[in-house]
């Protein structure tokens, strides 16, 4: 066990790719887009939740910040000249390196790798369920539709 922080700082300000959360409704482990209301010094203020998105299947949902999960492990990132090892959950599934913010199975996946295929098809169905959204978009309007599907980041 180490004894870190719930989570790291970037000039003053909470680095919400060292927040780990559980996704209640998929039970992922991760970071999550977090966003929230500052407390006057500029940190997360303890007395309103965290509102989050899940990073596999972009489920919402709000948590206290004692829902924060304690960084009890350690991962050492997989990328080619950065190798830092940082603060991770043991039950996280995917981290992120705070060095060079590679995203990257966690220590839950590397031990079990059902877990991973779980998250392989959750994250299908997920995508499934975008990509019919678009088909649904472009059938209404096919410019839009177009534009839409050749844009990777919508
Ligand atoms: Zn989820
Ligand atoms: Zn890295």
């Amino acid at each position: 066990m180490i004894n870190v922080p719930a989570y790291d700082r970037v000039d003053g300000r909470p680095d919400f790719d060292t927040v780990y959360t559980r996704c209640p409704r998929c039970g992922v482990v991760a970071t999550g887009g977090a966003t929230y209301q500052p407390a006057p010094d500029g940190d997360i203020d303890p007395s309103r939740d965290l509102e989050l998105t899940c990073q596999l299947a972009g489920h919402r949902y709000t948590a206290p910040v004692a829902a924060i999960l304690p960084r009890d492990a350690t991962s050492t990132c997989r990328r080619p000249g950065c190798g830092h090892t940082y603060p991770v959950p043991a039950g996280a599934d995917e981290v992120v390196c705070p060095a060079c913010r590679l995203h990257q199975d966690g220590p839950a996946r590397t031990t079990n790798p059902g877990r991973r295929e779980h998250h392989r098809q959750i994250y299908g169905a997920y995508m499934d369920g975008v990509r019919a959204q678009l088909r649904t978009l472009r059938d209404r309007d096919p410019g839009r539709g177009a534009r839409l599907f050749s844009d990777p980041d919508r």
